[in-house]
């Protein structure tokens, strides 16, 4: 089965979401609506929210579909 995987990236972090495993409670939209957005696309602005208030949001989605990880620094 494929998988499919949406990345959403800043300078600083990397956020990707699982949409098989998403079980739609919406707890991300609703707490956090500026950085993830049901009607538009692409519908997660990392631009809408400070990294570590995102980074927050995405800790507490009860499915695991939305992780992130720091990116790395080019030196
Ligand atoms: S918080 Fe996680 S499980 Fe809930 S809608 Fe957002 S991505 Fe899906």
């Amino acid at each position: 089965m494929e998988t499919i995987m949406n990345q959403f990236s800043n300078s600083e972090m990397t956020i990707t979401y699982e949409p098989r495993v998403c079980i739609n409670a919406g707890r991300c939209a609703k707490e956090l609506s500026d950085v993830f957005r049901n009607s538009v696309i692409p519908w997660i602005d990392l631009d809408g929210a400070p990294s570590q208030s995102i980074i927050s949001q995405v800790q507490k989605c009860p499915s695991g579909a939305l992780k992130f990880h720091i990116n790395q620094k080019v030196a």
